[in-house]
């Protein structure tokens, strides 16, 4: 494929393209729009004004009472940061937190940091389906417990958590724990609302870059009354709660965004139709593949294989000659051998957890873009499979004893 040929973009869990209405939006922000929000003379009125018109889209894409709980951060990243360090430190007489061993490295890392500050972690597993167990979380709990973090879709298999229901838990138990959940795979992917099925969610977190939005805004609701206090500190934008001068133009994109996804939302059917098409085909058409997360409640755009006995790296780059864009569980790119903590997590045996691939779609994807990633995949998987050392291909099947090798020697 050549530079100038459009790709068929299938990694929009990664970051998805901004919408055009959004950059229609943003543009006069660049402009003659320029000013400082909190400027006095009336010219920067109109920089304010759109900041909270933007708040109040995001506030009715998540279901929020009010327009003051949501505050405007740099993305998810920050959003998690601010979330556990700031319930962290308005209940300093709590030392325990509890999160899951999937999560996002912006929840992850924050939650392996707090223990070298001395803070004690609970890191609740999941099943083979990426599934938690809401009898782990709550024997987990103790009167030590500060926050609970669960993330409410995985980027990497798509697998949703019942955070509504689990928040109720945790909350039935005792009160004062803060409960976060990282919703960046969810919000305007799927309906939610922080009135009635997230109602016992204190702190929300997500990303502008994954709904159309631009990349290096993110928005965190914050309920009223949470026993939260603010992260970024040194101003006073935001009502305190987040200093520094306010992404304008990012921050009036996502309000648009938000708008689009709240009027977008019938598209997840159709996506959710692809989805499985395109599961079924390539369970048909190529043997030794799975669904990682089968069987758990998914998001409808998110389709994570493994392919067995292939390299997820060499799947991606054959893709990518044929003008595919997606992405890999394997953190080879990062120079380690190492499969996805995610996939690990799920005890996905090392020889599938290597050959897996993300596809995940948005509300441009076409369903031609689709057929042509059924055409090609098992082309592809069979190429790889031909210069695997653990296939056989006289029999189309693994060659024998090779588990058993494999296991030996990477135990
Ligand atoms: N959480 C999840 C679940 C994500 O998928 C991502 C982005 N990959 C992030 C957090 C980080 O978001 P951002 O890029 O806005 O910092």
């Amino acid at each position: 494929m050549t530079m100038n040929q459009t790709a068929i973009y299938l990694d929009n869990n990664a970051t998805t393209r901004v919408a055009p209405e959004v950059l229609d939006a943003m543009l006069p922000f660049f402009k003659d729009q320029f000013y400082n929000p909190s400027s006095t003379y009336p010219e920067a009125s109109n920089a304010r004004d759109a900041i909270e018109k933007a708040r109040e889209s995001v506030a009715r894409l998540v279901g929020a009472g009010a327009r003051s709980e949501i505050l405007f951060t740099s993305g998810a990243t920050e959003g998690n940061n601010a979330a556990l360090w700031g319930a962290l430190r308005a209940n300093p007489e709590r030392r325990h937190v509890i999160t899951t061993t999937v999560e996002h490295p912006a929840v992850l890392e924050v939650a392996r940091d707090l223990q070298r500050h001395g803070y004690r972690v609970t890191f609740l597993p999941v099943d083979r389906a990426g599934r938690l167990n809401a009898a782990d979380l709550l024997k987990a709990i103790s009167p030590d417990t500060a926050i609970v973090s669960i993330m409410h879709g995985n980027n990497e298999t798509g697998v949703m958590f019942a955070v509504g229901e689990l928040a109720r838990l945790v909350k039935r138990v005792d009160p004062k724990i803060v409960v976060h959940t990282d919703a960046t795979q969810t919000v305007g992917k799927i309906p939610l609302s922080l009135s009635r099925d997230l109602a016992s969610v204190d702190i929300l977190t997500m990303s502008g870059h994954k709904l159309h939005a631009a990349k290096g805004v993110g928005a965190m609701f914050v309920r009223r009354g949470a026993r939260w206090r603010p992260f970024l500190i040194g101003g006073h934008q935001e009502r305190g709660r987040r200093a520094g001068t306010e992404n304008v133009a990012g921050i009036v994109g996502m309000g648009r965004a938000c708008e689009l996804a709240l009027d977008s939302f019938h598209e997840k059917d159709r996506l959710r139709s692809l989805q499985s098409r395109l599961e079924k085909s390539v369970k048909a058409s190529i043997p030794n593949v799975y669904v990682n997360g089968e069987g758990a409640e998914r998001l409808p755009n998110t389709s994570n294989f493994a392919f067995e006995y292939v390299e997820g790296e060499g799947i991606l780059m054959a893709l990518v000659d044929s003008g595919v864009l997606a992405s890999s569980g394997s953190a080879c790119t990062s120079g380690s051998l190492d499969p996805s903590h995610v996939l690990k997590a799920m005890d996905v045996p090392f020889t599938a957890a290597h050959g897996s691939l993300r596809i995940s779609t948005s509300r441009y994807t076409s369903d031609a873009e689709i057929d042509r990633l059924i055409e090609i995949l098992p082309v592809v998987i069979e190429s790889l499979r031909r210069i695997s050392p653990y296939w056989d291909t006289t029999t189309n099947a693994p060659r024998q004893g090779v588990d058993v090798f494999i296991q030996e020697k990477y135990r």
